[in-house]
């Protein structure tokens, strides 16, 4: 009967949806312990300098070395973390490692690397203190600001744009180099961009992908690049895959390039021996 059903209906959905919280609850705690035992890692991901085919930056993308499950990607906790307190001691760890990182690579003589980048989510960036926070890494690591990049990402800068603007102004003024990730994806108006006090545009990936057969896309990411050199941005492309990609790019004349055509992120070891491949023809 029906009030048979409905019970069975709650048996068979009550566990499932008990075990997500459970697992979610499981996960925050390790979570918790990761980032106390060491086992958050950050991989770099080279930048290139489309003419001269050189490494010039780095991206850091943080990876958690799970005891059981392996390396995870941060879309496998990031979010989570974003919806606890976590976020904030994570990013934290990030901003510390990635400059202690920076500044010992310059003490082996990796002075070719010019900036280390950093993501920062949406909760970092509610807190007052987060310049102050910067500003106490860089004494503590004695990495020059202008070595570090900081990345948000539009739909983050857009979601209190006022403040957004003011906390920005404070990095930049610091000297501190700023990043718009993911460029294209979110819901800024032109009225907030150009506000935006940033030094960098990352052309999304999804513009990237089929440039050579989309003309839309194609457009898209040459008027973008003309519009960021005429207001003296740098721009980088993300997520090039192919030499058509790289070279399509090149010929729009956008800076810099990062992607599996040069190289996926690589562990700090690695990254320091490093050679990107020869430029496509
Ligand atoms: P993102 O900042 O846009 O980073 C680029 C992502 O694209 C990275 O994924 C990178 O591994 C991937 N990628 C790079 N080149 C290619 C390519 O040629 N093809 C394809 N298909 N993908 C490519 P990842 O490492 O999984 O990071 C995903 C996102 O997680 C990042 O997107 C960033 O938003 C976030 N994230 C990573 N590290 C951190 C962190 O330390 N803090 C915070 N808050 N977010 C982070
Ligand atoms: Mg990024
Ligand atoms: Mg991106
Ligand atoms: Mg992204």
């Amino acid at each position: 009967n029906a009030r048979a059903q409905g019970r069975n209906t709650r048996n068979s959905f009550t566990p499932d949806i008990g075990r997500a919280a459970v697992d979610r609850l499981l996960l925050e705690n390790q979570l918790h312990q990761a980032l106390d035992g060491n086992e958050l890692v950050l991989f770099y991901q080279p930048q290139i300098d489309m003419l001269s085919g050189r490494m010039i930056a780095v991206e850091a993308l943080v990876r958690w070395n799970h005891p059981v499950h392996g390396l995870l990607g941060p879309d496998h906790f990031i979010p989570l973390a974003e919806k606890s307190e976590l976020v904030l001691p994570l990013g934290e760890w990030v901003v510390r490692t990635a400059c202690q990182q920076m500044q010992a690579w310059h003490l082996a003589g990796l002075t070719h690397i010019k900036r280390v980048a950093v993501n920062l989510s949406a909760r970092q960036f509610e807190q007052a203190d987060l310049p102050a926070f910067v500003a106490s890494i860089l004494k503590e690591t004695q990495l020059e600001a202008g070595h570090l990049e900081l990345e948000i990402t539009e739909s983050v800068a857009m979601e209190k744009p006022e403040r957004t603007i003011k906390i920005l102004n404070t990095l930049l003024d610091m000297g501190i180099r700023l990043a718009l990730d993911d460029f294209g994806t979110g819901y800024s108006s032109m009225t907030y961009l150009k506000q935006l006090p940033i030094t960098t545009l990352k052309i999304d990936a999804s513009f990237v992908r089929n440039i050579e057969t989309d003309r839309y896309d194609a457009e898209i990411c040459t008027a973008t690049i003309s519009l960021a050199r005429k207001l003296g941005l740098n721009v980088v492309a993300e997520g090039v895959e192919t030499p058509g990609q790289f070279r399509f790019l090149r010929n729009i004349e956008c800076h810099e390039a990062q992607g599996f055509l040069i190289s996926h992120p690589l562990p700090a070891a690695e990254l320091a021996q490093f050679q990107p491949p020869p430029n496509p023809d």
